[in-house]
């Protein structure tokens, strides 16, 4: 069964504050790369390019945390990580604090596909994109009105400083199964509001942002990242599925709510198994979300 999931980030708005407008621009933003992952999937396409549609269409909405709209530096400036992982020869290729490249997620891709790392960073990955031919926008391109309220708010009030990280609010991810029991993942992000310049989440880290293993599972994490990060959450939850036998249930519950919240990190995740099966669970009040699979399930939800 080919099936897919989606989401714009953990600890999301606080019901009592989300406007009936605001979330019905949220679920818009979800639903369209929801269905658009999802027809790559029904016309017999790979996993990996829905995955990667998917994202795309989710950096370029500006409410998420990612690309155009995405968090910002103590500086005032977007810097960008991404990740995409191929479960078929678990092939992956991510960047981190790109700073110019309008879908960082293509250029982790490309990464993958065209050179022999699987992480560039900064200068390098931009130089990597000139070569490569992708188009760069100024750094301005990212920053909405909205960010740089947040980023304003989170200043005055001394949250995010180095001591006192600031809440999760944002990044955006898909994993998927198509036709052919092919699984990926993609994650993108702007990280942190308030982050320092420099700082690298954990979007951008096999393992722990991002993983996928065909016969196992494809998982995207949004959260606090020094956490998932530490506890190399992706990969847990595939070890655990792998290893341990558990279902992906138990294995995401396992991560968030014991190990993470053990921690005292807090986030969400999405995951699906080689029987196209989905998982979406956080710990934190909620998360932006769908799925899709050729069951007919289709549903978006945020609580
Ligand atoms: N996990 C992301 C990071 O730490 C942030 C988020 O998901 O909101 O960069």
């Amino acid at each position: 069964m080919y099936a897919i999931a989606v989401h714009g980030g953990a600890g999301a708005v606080p019901r009592a504050t989300l406007a009936p407008e605001r979330e019905r621009t949220y679920r818009a933003g979800l639903e369209a790369a929801l269905d658009g992952g999802y027809a790559v999937l029904e016309r017999g396409g790979t996993s990996l390019d829905a995955v990667a549609t998917a994202v795309r269409l989710l950096e370029d909405h500006p409410s998420f945390n990612a690309g155009h709209g995405a968090a910002l530096t103590r500086d005032g400036a977007a810097e960008l990580d991404a990740a995409i992982m191929d479960g078929r020869q678990m092939r992956a290729g991510a960047v981190a604090s790109v700073r110019h490249v309008k879908n960082p997620i293509e250029l982790a891709r490309r990464v993958m596909e065209k050179s022999r790392h699987v992480l560039l960073v900064g200068a390098g990955a931009e130089e990597f994109a000139l070569e490569e031919h992708f188009t760069l926008v100024p750094n301005s391109y990212f920053r909405t009105a909205e960010r740089l309220e947040q980023l304003e708010s989170e200043q005055r009030g001394e949250r995010g400083s180095d001591l006192v990280p600031p809440a999760p609010q944002g990044t955006v991810g898909a994993v998927a199964r198509d036709a052919r029991g092919d699984l990926a993942a993609a994650t993108s992000t702007g990280g942190m509001t308030n982050k320092r310049p420099g700082r690298v989440g954990d979007s951008p880290i096999i393992g722990a942002g991002t993983y996928a293993k065909n016969g196992v599972c494809a998982v995207s994490a949004t959260g606090h990242g020094e956490y998932f990060i530490r506890a190399v959450a992706a990969h847990h939850v595939c070890a655990a599925v792998e290893y341990r036998g558990l279902t992906l249930e138990a294995a995401v519950h396992e991560l968030l709510h014991d190990i993470l919240r053990t921690l005292g990190g807090d986030g969400g995740l999405i995951a699906i198994d080689h029987h196209g099966r989905i998982v979406m669970d956080f710990s934190t009040e909620g998360m932006f979300r769908g799925a899709r699979d050729a069951a007919g399930r289709r549903e978006i939800a945020i609580y």
